[in-house]
């Protein structure tokens, strides 16, 4: 396949040229001209999405999100690879776990996929802790007490390997209690992003997931990378003060906004990721909705209307959605180049469309962007396969696994 039009370059940025693609899925070559029959790209070539923090729920939770839903949303909406985090039910924490997992993934996943692992006190002495093919190590604050969530941080990013992404917010300012209004969720957790940074070993292993304060910005570790979703950029309590808009990290204030699109778009927050979080339609409804926000289908529409409103410039967007989580996490992949994967989203910057729920995959069947204009890529391949176009699944299965080894 050969495909012809104008393309993100990774060094000359949107560029006209040709890409062509081997029975292999890997890009052969790309050229300013080629011979051979072509396929005309409308609008641009982007690469596509690299989503490094998905909620897919499986196993566990299949009626919120199975595989197969979760990686058709991820599709549809420009996303060819995810790393799905391990709060499934039984939890990603064991070889054993990681095994079924992988292979609930392997049948089922339109999207390549990578697997992040839990982190618990000890988990580097573990025979494994070097072998394991995970994405990453998770480490979140729930039930640990500040001494042993500190304690753990330290242990696995002194250990090497693979990095540790951590959920940044300090287990001692989480309140669990049930909140009334969605500010009060916001309130209960003021501090604890800013305070749990603090106290975090300054070490280029550390990922800081779904970054939402300024204070949290300004206190980075040093050394450290993060990501920001678009519910972190796009809402805050002001325009959104719906229950049902609840997520850890919460909704803060345009403040909160400012200071975060300001570290995207010059790089500090090199990582876009859409903690894509499906819960079921009544459970949000409910007066103690579980916290969480679908994103994985929006996630790059939602950027590239950004980019078309002339807020982002589209090398960051590419840079955040596809090169930099890529680059973080060791892989070969994110760049319209003679062997990467040919991972490809063809946009139209002039196709905005309103988002509507009906046109969603995810189980969620909710969306706080609902009636949004967002940008849908018009076609989708995953290493040169169709597997999305217009909105819709083109293909099923074929996802395999982005680690196979550790480095
Ligand atoms: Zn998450």
């Amino acid at each position: 396949m050969i495909l012809e039009g104008r393309l993100w370059h990774p060094q000359n940025g949107l560029t006209e040229g040709c890409v062509a693609v081997g029975d292999d899925g890997a890009i052969e070559r790309v050229a300013k001209t080629m011979a051979g029959r072509k396929q005309r790209v409308c609008g641009m070539l982007l690469p596509a999405g690299f989503d490094m923090h998905v909620h897919f729920r499986d196993p566990g939770f299949p009626q919120k999100e199975t595989w197969a839903s979760g990686s058709a949303a991820a599709a549809c909406g420009g996303v060819t690879a995810v790393v799905d985090m391990p709060n499934t039910q039984p939890p990603t924490d064991s070889p054993t776990a990681f095994a079924t997992k992988a292979q609930r993934a392997a049948a089922a996943s339109v999207v390549d996929f990578g697997l992040g692992v839990s982190a618990r006190p000890g988990i580097s002495r573990e025979a494994w802790f070097g072998e394991l093919p995970a994405a990453f190590w998770k480490l979140y604050p729930y039930g640990k007490s500040w001494e042993d969530y500190r304690a753990t941080a330290t242990e696995v990013t002194a250990a090497g390997g693979r990095p540790l992404v951590i959920h940044g917010e300090h287990p001692s300012h989480i309140d669990m209690s049930p909140p009334t209004e969605l500010a009060e969720h916001t309130a209960h957790r003021r501090l604890a992003e800013a305070e749990c940074l603090a106290g975090m070993p300054a070490s280029p292993q550390l990922h800081v997931a779904h970054l939402s304060t300024a204070d949290g910005l300004a206190g980075l570790p040093a050394g450290a990378t993060a990501e920001v979703c678009p519910h972190h950029l796009l809402l805050n309590l002001d325009a959104c003060d719906s229950i049902d808009c609840k997520v850890d990290p919460p909704l803060r204030t345009p403040r909160d906004n400012a200071a975060l699109w300001a570290g995207f778009r010059d790089g500090r927050i090199a990582v876009l990721a859409s903690d894509h979080a499906p819960h079921l339609p009544e459970e949000k409804a409910s007066d103690n909705p579980p916290s969480g926000i679908p994103g994985v289908e929006t996630m790059v529409p939602l950027m590239l209307q950004q980019v078309s409103a002339g807020r982002l410039a589209l090398g960051r967007l590419v840079n955040a959605m596809a090169e930099a989580p890529a680059d973080r996490l060791g892989l070969p992949r994110g760049r319209i180049a003679a062997g990467q994967p040919a991972d490809l989203i063809e946009v139209d910057l002039k196709a905005a469309r309103p988002v509507a729920l009906e046109q969603l995959h995810s189980r969620a069947g909710w969306s706080p962007y609902e009636g949004w204009d967002a940008i849908f890529p018009q076609r989708v391949w995953r290493r040169g396969e169709l597997v999305a176009a217009d909105g819709e699944l083109q293909a099923s299965r074929g996802g395999r696994p982005l680690f196979t080894a550790q480095p």
